[in-house]
């Protein structure tokens, strides 16, 4: 019943795709929600790439590159890209890679664009003006809040990166468990209850087990399985907490660091965006 007919639909996620590809960013850190902004970007990036990546003197461009490269070495790489395009064997496209890395660590003068130009070439696409991001995900796709449901500030049910020892404490005793386990003596799975997923980041394999055995025998109670967790938060926090006081009594050096990153950041974006005009022939 939703209304798909409003721009929003369509501008919100490509919005998203430009603020990640303008950096030209190769990961991006995400949560398993945010999986298909990812995917929908990398299409993005792929479609462009195909429309715009292959210049007219492409193939110029391409035997110029190849030929900084020793004869061997260049005669290798075709072989790899042939074998590519035949039959699209993962081991010869990653043995093409390692030949643009091997000119890349080499060869004097060898720039990203000959880089890029070459994987373009190799995956027969044309050069890559846009870099496809892969999503980069923890162990742990998805850590719920104290409440059960997705953590996230707005619900208020997260424990923040700079919660005293004492507020960490009080969130995690207070977080919900597996609803059998209403009683000490009722057993639990901990496969039913959030604070599992908690145990699976912070907690070593002798923990879990005894999590496991202790909530599915009832023998251990959900303060008992807690305290592990809570503990590793704390000591996970303490050096979090530890460097930001610095950075709290010095709010100038925090606006210079976000001076410095935004520059840094400016200058790639200017040039995604002077690669991206020159592909597309806008020249103004
Ligand atoms: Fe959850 Fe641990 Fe209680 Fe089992 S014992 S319900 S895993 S808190």
């Amino acid at each position: 019943d939703r209304d798909l007919a409003t721009y929003g639909f369509l501008g919100y996620p490509l919005l998203q795709a430009a603020d990640i590809l303008i950096y030209k960013a190769t990961y991006v850190p995400v949560g398993e929600d945010q999986s298909s902004h990812v995917e929908l970007t990398r299409e993005v990036a792929r479609r462009f790439n195909s429309l715009y990546g292959r210049a007219s003197n492409f193939d110029q461009l391409v035997a110029a590159t190849l030929a900084k490269l020793p004869k061997d070495d260049a005669r290798y790489f075709e072989k790899q890209r042939k074998a590519f395009g035949e039959t699209g064997s993962a081991e010869a496209l990653a043995k093409g890679d390692g030949m643009i890395a091997k000119a890349a660590a080499n060869i004097n003068g060898w720039t990203s664009d000959d880089s890029e130009l070459l994987q373009g070439h190799l995956k027969g696409s044309g050069k890559t003006i846009l870099t496809e991001p892969q999503a980069l995900h923890t162990e742990v796709l998805r850590l719920p809040g104290i409440d059960g449901i997705k953590m996230s500030k707005s619900y208020g049910n997260a424990v923040l990166m700079r919660d005293d020892p004492a507020t960490v404490s009080k969130k995690i005793k207070g977080m919900i468990t597996d609803p059998a386990r209403a009683r000490r003596t009722d057993p639990g799975d901990p496969e039913k209850c959030p604070v599992w997923q908690f145990h699976k980041i912070y907690s070593d394999q002798p923990t879990r087990d005894w999590v496991v055995n202790g909530c599915k025998s009832a023998g251990i109670g959900c303060l008992d399985c807690k305290q592990p967790v809570i503990d590793a938060i704390i000591e996970e926090q303490q050096p979090w907490r530890e460097r930001a006081e610095g950075y709290l009594a010095d709010p100038k050096k925090v606006h210079w660091i976000v001076e410095m990153g935004t520059e840094r950041a400016r200058t790639i974006a200017r040039q995604t965006m002077k690669d991206v005009r020159s592909a597309m022939g806008l020249t103004y």
